[in-house]
């Protein structure tokens, strides 16, 4: 994922509002002593693939992707069924695509695609207390790069396939593992290279992919949040231009001044309410844990009437609701003036969109330039956007919600699921736009900013770690093997 998932963000406001009757942490509880064969088996997997360098420009995704086949081939799955797929010129931007084949046959539901990415962001090992490459176990914890982000999932998604085929279970759909270069770094080569060349190989009911984990507090799961849409990054470019002159003359017309006051119109603007079918599911859940009064009472409202501004003004008081409330336009770079004394000639400033995923780059742009009202300035995309749109937030899948219900009922007690549109964003964005439904779903549980994902020591416990390998096992297999009537 790029950028903290919403899950972070609300959950440490919740537990935020509760750090006051907080005591001493609890130690983080310990993770099984005697792993099942399963486990071994997902350890060693995860343990492969955290030590192989998968960084854009300095590791590759083609070594891990060909010591995963090597585990499907040795277990095997026909050829045909595991493919690396290297794009064209990127020799080490290797992606796996492995098929388990279902029963099949009439009636047999659509595939499901399990995606996860291989490829991590940079860990300098100066900066690290230890080799951020090798996986490390201290105190409750597994330790190195990618531990959570996102080589987790990665083993337990390749684990679960692999002992599916051990046991000889077949499934009643075919389900599709997608491990995937380029999350990190621009997708070009993972999934949008995936979706453009080989669409037959991944195309699917529905897929699951990161985004989606539970909430601890002190060792106390708080709730369990499913991804199911995201909002849109873009950056817009303002320019303002000017003839300039000698500074010991100033003219009223001035570049700087000029953009300063097109961000300070935009700095005190709200795009307006936009709910769609994940945003309202979100509210009326988490009005169930939200423990100030006001807040939960605001969401039950909104929930009940999209335009009501009064409950919507209550939720837009903490920057966390309202980045799920709208989209989100905010200045986050400026430069501006050539010398100290002459007139600035150029003012630029870039403004970072978080765009609700029913809007339009065009409509954002076209209401930035009404509500900055000076067509002096320039509007312009910062970077070419290779992002798509009117990917319609829906629901989540009926079946996947109720499956993920059951489970965290059974193993976590009786916390809500949280539908979320996450403002990070993930690969499940390109699969959306093409028409594949994607959900971040894990069972991951952690405390909010705990894993420390893209940071230094980066990190998952122990006990998350199995617990997400038997939920998410649970999970596929109640999704793909139907029971026997
Ligand atoms: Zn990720």
């Amino acid at each position: 994922m790029r950028t903290p998932s919403r899950l972070a963000l609300v959950s440490a406001f919740l537990i935020a509002s509760t750090a006051g009757a907080q005591s001493a942490r609890p130690p983080v509880a310990p993770g099984p002593v005697n792993l099942s064969q399963f486990q071994q088996l997902a350890h060693s997997v995860y343990k492969e693939l955290v030590e192989i360098n998968t960084v854009d420009s300095v590791g590759s995704t083609t070594r891990a992707a060909e010591a995963m086949a090597a585990r499907f081939r040795a277990a095997g799955f026909p050829a045909a069924d595991v493919q690396v797929l290297v794009p064209q010129g990127a020799p080490t931007k290797g992606n796996l695509v492995v098929r388990y084949r279902g029963r099949g046959g009439a009636g047999a539901p659509r595939p499901l695609l399990l995606l996860a990415h291989l490829d991590v962001v940079a860990a300098n090992r100066a900066d690290w207390p230890r080799d951020p490459f090798i996986l490390h176990e201290e105190n409750g914890y597994f330790l190195g790069r990618g531990t959570s982000d996102d080589k987790a999932m990665a083993s337990m998604f390749v684990a679960s396939l692999l002992q599916l085929k051990r046991e000889g279970t077949v499934p009643d759909r075919d389900l599709i593992l997608a491990l995937t270069a380029d999350e990190e770094g621009g997708a070009q080569n993972g999934v949008e290279f995936l979706i453009a060349q080989h669409r037959p190989l991944i195309d699917a009911a529905y897929a699951i992919n990161e985004g989606g984990g539970g909430t601890l507090e002190e060792n106390r799961p708080l709730f369990h949040s499913v991804q199911a849409a995201e909002k849109v990054p873009a950056n817009f470019t303002l320019t303002a231009t000017n003839p300039g002159g000698h500074s010991s003359v100033p003219r009223p017309d001035n570049a700087i001044y000029a953009l300063a006051t097109a961000l300070t119109r935009l700095a005190s603007f709200s795009f307006p309410v936009a709910l769609n079918e994940v945003t309202r599911p979100f509210f009326a859940n988490t009005a169930l844990v939200e423990p100030r009064a006001p807040m939960a009472a605001a969401m039950k409202q909104l929930v009940a009437d999209p335009k009501n501004a009064a409950a919507a003004a209550t939720l837009s008081a903490d920057p966390r609701y309202a980045s799920m409330l709208r989209t989100s336009c905010v200045a986050t770079r400026l430069s501006g003036g050539h010398a100290y004394n002459a007139l600035p000639q150029t003012a630029t400033a870039n403004v970072n969109c978080r765009i609700v995923p029913t809007s339009t780059l065009e409509e954002v742009r076209a209401t930035i330039a009404r509500v900055i009202g000076d067509t002096g300035i320039h509007i312009s995309m910062t970077v070419p956007s290779r992002e798509r749109f009117g990917a319609t937030p829906r629901a989540v899948e009926p079946e996947l919600l109720s499956a993920t219900t059951q489970l965290t009922g059974r193993m976590w007690g009786s916390i809500p699921v949280i539908p979320t549109m996450s403002t990070g964003a993930t690969d499940g964005r390109f699969l959306r736009a093409a028409g594949i439904p994607t959900y971040g779903v894990s069972g991951i549980f952690s405390e909010p900013g705990e894993t420390n994902a893209h940071g230094r020591d980066e990190k998952l416990r122990v006990k998350s770690y199995y617990d997400g390998l038997a939920f998410l096992d649970a999970l596929v297999r109640q999704l793909a093997v139907k029971p026997k009537a």
